[in-house]
């Protein structure tokens, strides 16, 4: 018989399937020891623990999961989303070209850019939701690694996964897509033909603004590039603690109900955005007349996410008045958890093409109601 593929839902709810085998417990204990014994023949009591920078009991227990949520054959945690996203750059060999999606989470830009002026590599950036720009530039450079952010960040720009993969395999490269803002629950990025799904855990998937982590996950860990961040993690020591890996498990149990619902509520806030009359223009995926809608349509699941973007009628200083009336939404960076947060970009990345009257939000999972009342007495 062939076995059902579980989805995303039930294996968050059930802890991937977790049964503590010596107690019988429904959930994991936390296991904080960072050094393991061995017998009186030097064999290690259990196999595979010697030394928690190497692996460990509970950090085991949530890459299973992230592994069955992303239907990968492995996931790697880190300490947080660019620890992975650096140690998928750091695996690459000196001289690597390097084709990455323009105007993404400022932090990776920032990051990857500095990295491979140090590391002598070729950077290429351009805006790859457009896949004319996507065929071009792998047929002209001939990448051994793509990556893009879908959807993006602030910008919420969809990247078709599975012509990306085409492109980028027909030319020998690796494709790498930060599906952050999609989570599992959306998008099972792997399904779509991409060599790795990095997602920066401290978002959606842990989603209570108390736990910093990253993930990889890839069905091809075999091949000489997830061998390489396999042995980078493992020797440059970016591993996460216990506490926060057993925190993330705890939180991932209810991640499809929280994506579910802030995906409604962001819904059901950009199509009230669109039709306000201080508002000139809306960011979000699931807006039917929304570049991208069809893109973000066919690999997204049930919802287009929490986060969302909007441009208010005005310059910088009308932005920084309305944010400054929202009384539920919190003025805080991040995106992805349970409560609504509000952020103006251009603050934070000034100068990096982020228009002045643009305002980011995190939509949560309060009440629907309440948070366009919010936003309401703060827009008039
Ligand atoms: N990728 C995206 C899309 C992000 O928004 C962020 C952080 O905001 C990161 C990666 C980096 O993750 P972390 O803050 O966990 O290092």
């Amino acid at each position: 018989m062939v076995k059902r593929r579980l989805s995303a839902a039930t294996i968050a709810a059930q802890a991937g399937g977790y049964i503590d085998q010596a107690s019988g417990g429904v959930v994991p204990p936390i296991q904080p020891s960072t050094t393991f014994v061995r017998d009186r023949a030097y064999v290690p009591h259990a196999s595979g623990n010697i030394y928690a920078r190497d692996d460990s009991d509970t950090v085991r227990v949530a890459e299973n999961i992230l592994a069955q949520l992303d239907a990968a054959k492995v996931a790697l945690l880190f300490p947080s989303g660019m620890a992975a996203i650096a140690a998928v750059f750091r695996a690459l060999p000196t001289g690597a070209t390097v084709l990455l999606q323009a105007q993404i989470y400022w932090g990776t830009t920032k990051w990857v850019r500095e990295f491979c002026s140090r590391r002598g590599m070729v950077l290429v950036e351009a805006d790859l939701s457009k896949p004319e720009n996507m065929d071009k530039l792998c047929a002209s450079h001939e990448p051994d690694l793509v990556f893009i952010e879908t959807p993006s960040n602030p910008w919420l720009r969809s990247t078709d996964i599975a012509h990306a993969a085409n492109k980028v395999h027909d030319v020998g490269g690796r494709l790498v897509v930060d599906a952050t803002a999609a989570t599992p629950i959306l998008t099972r990025v792997l399904d779509f033909g991409a060599d790795i799904v990095m997602h920066s855990a401290t978002k959606g998937l842990n989603g209570h603004s108390d736990v910093l982590a990253g993930v990889l996950a890839t069905n091809t860990p075999e091949s000489p590039h997830w061998q390489a961040i396999l042995t980078d993690r493992h020797d440059a020591g970016a591993i996460i603690g216990s506490f926060e890996a057993w925190l993330l498990i705890r939180s991932l149990r209810t991640l499809h109900l929280r994506v579910e619902r802030m995906s409604k509520n962001a819904q059901k806030v950009a199509e009230y955005l669109q039709g306000h009359p201080n508002v000139e223009e809306v960011f979000y995926p699931g807006l039917i007349d929304f570049e991208g809608h069809n893109t973000a349509k066919l690999q997204m699941k049930g919802g287009y996410g929490s986060l969302l973007s909007f441009c208010i009628k005005g310059d910088r200083s009308n932005a920084l008045r309305i944010l400054g009336k929202l009384d539920l939404f919190h003025r805080a960076t991040s995106l992805g958890g349970v409560e609504s947060l509000v952020e103006h970009r251009y603050t934070i990345e000034p100068n990096t093409g982020i228009p002045e009257n643009l305002l980011r939000l995190s939509v949560g999972i309060e009440d629907i109601d309440d948070l366009i009342a919010d936003l309401g007495q703060a827009l008039v």
